[in-house]
């Protein structure tokens, strides 16, 4: 693990993330990095305490201002795309910080995150969350994600937590040569998990899973 490592924060929890964990092998996610680091995150710290028995329950969960915390599955999925097979990326740009959930994992595998989100009251309380469970290399931004975050472009890699119909631009010009973007695109209840790699001015796209991630919504709140 690389900057921070959430390990020892709730420890009494790790028996049902393995639980989980199991469940994500089953389903299909194979990257050891990412597994050991779902294993070692304390899932229930980042939903309503009403909720946390049922924070390692494969399932997406909600948490306030119509928002949803993603499916285990889907972060360990979006976050081995991301990864790839080599070495990580090193500055990664993610759109949607939401509970911070996707960003604490994130932030154990590569040197530095790049949160944008454009809730005000969720982007608050998520920067003192990762504060409190000691995570420090993330970076916070309140603002649209549409646009990036131009100040610290280009990423090695993005990852967008909340879909558009097509992918935006901004986001493809801030992407590093070498770079990769995991996004959903498409209609408002069902996308398709979306991979492209920039060489050059070259963009390689691959198709992965139907989702159905919450719309990536224009301006702040
Ligand atoms: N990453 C979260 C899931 C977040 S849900 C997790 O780990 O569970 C998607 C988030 O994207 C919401 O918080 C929503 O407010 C945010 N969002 C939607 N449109 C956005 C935009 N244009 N810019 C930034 N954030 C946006």
């Amino acid at each position: 693990m690389k900057k921070a490592s959430l390990a020892g924060i709730g420890m009494t929890s790790l028996r049902t993330r393995q639980r989980l964990v199991q469940r994500l092998r089953e389903k299909g996610i194979t990257d050891n990095r990412v597994l050991a680091v779902i294993e070692s995150t304390p899932r229930h710290l980042f939903v309503d305490e009403a909720l946390g028995s049922r924070a390692y329950e494969d399932t997406a969960l909600p948490i306030g201002h119509n928002q949803t915390i993603s499916q285990p599955y889907l972060v360990a999925l979006m976050t081995s795309l991301l990864l790839g097979e080599g070495t990580p990326p090193a500055r990664v740009l993610e759109i949607g910080t939401g509970c911070g959930y996707q960003t604490a994992v994130l932030a154990q595998l590569v040197d530095t995150v790049y949160t944008v989100e454009r809730i005000a009251a969720l982007q608050r309380q998520t920067t003192v969350r990762l504060f409190q469970l000691r995570v420090r290399n993330v970076r916070f931004h309140l603002g649209d994600g549409l646009l990036g975050w131009p100040e610290h472009a280009p990423y090695d890699g993005i990852l967008v937590t909340a879909a558009p119909p097509e992918i935006p631009e901004p986001l493809l010009a801030q992407l590093a040569d070498g770079g990769r973007m995991v996004i959903p695109v498409g209609a408002r209840n069902l996308q398709r998990l979306t991979v492209v790699t920039r060489s050059g001015e070259q963009l390689e796209v691959t198709q992965h899973d139907e989702v159905n991630f919450v719309p990536l919504l224009r301006g702040t709140d």
